[in-house]
């Protein structure tokens, strides 16, 4: 079992740092990035404009899901009741909120946050047209009823803190209910829940191997998982090649979807199980989207290596580290032992 701060920081800074390291190149080709960083492709955090290496939409919604479900906890331990995946959905709105989208009347009661004080969370940096539209039409989608036919990869880049603080099972299917606010397709909804699974997975104590066969023993049990699965598969098969890492992620896709953008980030932390940065540079040097796949990557292997194995520079080098390191924290501490911030995590 790896319900340790170790691995709870391991999972979220390592996906921040993964996000922050591939955003100067996200938009880029193979081919640019090498022309712009040299032959070896980026293999350095950035500083930003403030110093620090800047994290994206993918760090900023994953720490509004922990904060969705910590919220959810918080209700559910004052009224009796709560619905996570609606916590979870006033959370967006929050993020809704920094990305320059006017408050919305009907939702007044939900603009109170801490992490609305946090003045870095209102940067924009290519957030997803998915997510914004979605949530920009005030209506909560479902897997059941699908808000649009979205597979992309704004589902799965969230979805890490589901799998921290649930057990594996439930996680998968928290993860999709939360991918479904904002992404009707299946692939965009059952990537995350795979990645849910695959991060609770670990923390139960699982190796990254069995973690991710296990993961592709729970997927055929959800409808439209065919894709998820023939991604997976396809990333287990090639890390177990002797190539090289942008030829084998050029055969899984380029990420901007949910199924590719797993597919990817395992191929890379399975190749480069042992080593966060060899892994993380493979996981965003490549032609597609290279900060989602960089942060799902992140996720994975920080849960499985955990924070005292990701390279001291890079996490001091990373922006917000401390609001990461306290939501890590707070999704431990209620783990544990039950214990909430109240007045952090006011019951939705
Ligand atoms: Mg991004």
């Amino acid at each position: 079992m790896k319900r340790t701060p170790a691995f709870y920081r391991g999972c979220l800074v390592g996906g921040a740092i993964g996000d922050a390291l591939g955003w100067p190149v996200e938009f880029d080709s193979y081919e640019t990035i090498l022309a712009k960083y040299g032959s070896g492709g980026i293999r350095d955090l950035q500083p930003g404009d403030a110093g620090a290496a800047e994290i994206t939409d993918d760090t900023q919604m994953t720490l509004f899901t922990a904060e969705g479900i910590l919220r959810a906890e918080s209700r559910g331990r004052q009224k009796g009741i709560a619905h996570s995946p609606s916590a979870v959905y006033y959370a967006y709105q929050r993020w809704l909120l920094t990305q320059g989208y006017p408050k919305y009347d009907g939702y007044a009661w939900a603009y109170k946050s801490w992490l609305l004080d946090v003045q870095e969370l209102y940067a924009r940096r290519a957030p997803g047209h998915s997510c914004l539209s979605a949530l920009s039409s005030r209506t909560i989608g479902t897997a059941e009823r699908p808000i649009n036919d979205s597979k992309g990869c704004g589902g799965v880049m969230r979805a890490a803190p589901a799998g921290l603080f649930y057990p594996k099972e439930q996680a998968f299917d928290m993860a999709v209910k939360y991918a479904a606010l904002t992404h009707g397709h299946p692939s965009g909804y059952l990537s995350a829940g795979a990645l849910a699974y695959l991060v609770a997975a670990i923390i139960e104590g699982q190796s990254l191997e069995a973690a991710v066969a296990a993961t592709l023993g729970v997927l055929p049990g959800y409808t439209g998982h065919e894709e998820c699965t023939r991604c997976l598969q396809s990333a287990v098969r090639l890390a177990q090649q002797d190539r090289p890492d942008v030829e084998a992620i050029a055969e899984l896709g380029e990420g901007w979807v949910g199924e590719e953008a797993l597919g990817i980030a395992v191929y890379c932390a399975l190749k480069h199980a042992r080593d966060f940065r060899q892994a993380l540079i493979a996981a965003v040097n490549h032609s597609g989207d290279s900060d989602s796949t960089g942060a799902i990557t992140g996720n994975i292997l920080g849960a499985a290596l955990g924070y005292d194995r990701i390279p001291a520079d890079w996490a001091a080098g990373v922006e917000l580290q401390d609001v990461l390191l306290r939501v890590a924290d707070d999704l431990l501490a209620y783990r544990l032992a039950g214990q909430l911030e109240p007045t952090r995590y006011p019951g939705d």
